[in-house]
């Protein structure tokens, strides 16, 4: 699937901006759309997202892309504080890759928070197997 696109047919969150797969959305403008996650990780999981496919992750991200990523910033901010968790606490998370297990390759961040999320990274803590 190649990064940079306005419409990637076979990608899940292309499907869900352009409205062809229902979600419960949250907020949406012509550049950003946020919805619930459908297997939510706490109280509130908000997936936000770039309408447009300006990446599969972080790790094609560019330069010229920097509004659309401090919009979704700011609308993750907007949406804590409409929730009020913005002072109790929340998360902003962007899996990228096998390793952080992500499985949807259309840039996005994980929203979360309504109650404490605990430590972050492996459940049982980092082990250095490195000799
Ligand atoms: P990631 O694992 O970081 O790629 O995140 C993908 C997220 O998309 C997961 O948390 C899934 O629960 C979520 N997800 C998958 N399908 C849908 C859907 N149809 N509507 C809302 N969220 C979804
Ligand atoms: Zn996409």
């Amino acid at each position: 699937m190649d990064a940079k696109k306005d419409f990637v047919a076979d990608c899940l969150f292309c499907r869900i901006a352009a409205g062809e797969i229902p979600s419960k959305i949250i907020y949406q403008d012509e550049d950003v759309l946020a919805f619930l996650d459908i297997q939510p990780q706490a109280k509130y999981h908000i997936l936000l997202i770039p309408r447009r496919h300006v990446a599969n992750s972080l790790n094609d991200l560019e330069q010229e892309d920097d509004q659309v990523i401090f919009k979704i910033l700011l609308t993750a901010r907007n949406i804590a504080r409409e929730l009020g968790i913005d002072q109790s606490g929340y998360r902003l998370v962007a899996n990228t890759g096998r390793d952080a297990g992500q499985s949807v390759f259309h840039l996005h961040f994980h929203l979360l928070g309504g109650a404490s999320l605990g430590l972050f990274g492996t459940p049982a803590g980092y082990v250095d197997n490195a000799e």
